[in-house]
């Protein structure tokens, strides 16, 4: 069923650039939706605009949600922007603890998340002690750990060496089968968006528009 649908949304910045125009997108709830396009297609934008970091210039934002709820977004980003003096735990922790939750009632929600991002025993580390891919594992906990609506990520894995790529995006795909969160994922990788998404949104420049929907049959199979 639809969580959020785009509505005809443009957005030109106030240098004239036109990023994103006449976007028309529904992300169903438990979708993994890749956003594809060459770079400079308005990729970004529209997360950013699905975030709330940006408002559209012209269109639409139609949130499907229970009254009363929050439509709250995670967000991970191509640097894990990770307090660097805090621990692998107190980063997760903070979102929580920005809600108000306290260290020991967040405690079984982060431990379990970081077995599932295959942190367990990292806990009091901190961000300097990790390597890039295990920085990218504490975002990716941290930016669950509220339970958000929907998890965005922006080309997360793209600074990464190839092989810890590979071992993320498996990770990856195999907490999504598990857990059915709703993903939007930016890339610029076909590889990337056929390996673990159920929908792609194939996105063209000049301007940023929607060039085709392409339905993934079934999820890829795990071995
Ligand atoms: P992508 O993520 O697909 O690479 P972006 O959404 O980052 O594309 O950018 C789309 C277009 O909008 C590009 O031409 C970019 O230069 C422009 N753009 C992005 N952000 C801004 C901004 N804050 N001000 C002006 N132009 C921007
Ligand atoms: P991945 O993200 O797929 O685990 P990484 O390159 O991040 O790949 O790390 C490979 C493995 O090396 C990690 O799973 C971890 O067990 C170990 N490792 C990396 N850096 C450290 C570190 N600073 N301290 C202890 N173990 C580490």
């Amino acid at each position: 069923k639809p969580l959020l649908s785009l509505r005809a949304v443009g957005k030109t910045f106030s240098n004239g650039v036109t990023a994103l125009s006449n976007v028309d997108m529904t992300i169903r709830e438990g979708d993994f939706l890749s956003l594809l396009g060459p770079s400079g297609c308005g990729k970004s934008t529209a997360l950013r605009i699905i975030a709330g970091l940006t408002a559209p210039t012209t269109g639409t934002l139609d949130w499907s949600r229970k009254p009363g709820e929050e439509s709250s977004v995670g967000f991970v980003f191509q640097e894990p922007t990770l307090l660097p003096w805090a621990s692998v735990f107190d980063n997760v922790w903070l979102p929580l603890r920005l809600k108000g939750v306290s260290r020991s009632d967040a405690a079984p929600a982060v431990s379990q998340l970081l077995e599932r991002v295959h942190l367990s025993g990292f806990e009091n580390a901190v961000p300097r002690e990790l390597s890039g891919g295990m920085k990218m594992r504490v975002s990716i906990a941290r930016a669950l750990v509220t339970k958000p609506r929907v998890l965005l990520m922006d080309e997360p894995f793209a600074a990464l060496d190839e092989i810890t790529r590979f071992k993320l995006n498996n990770d990856l795909l195999e907490l999504w089968q598990d857990e059915r969160f709703t993903v939007v994922f930016v890339t610029h990788s076909v590889f990337e968006s056929v390996f673990l998404s159920n929908r792609i949104v194939v996105m063209a420049a000049r301007p940023g528009r929607v060039f085709q929907e392409v339905e993934v049959d079934a999820p890829y199979p795990r071995d």
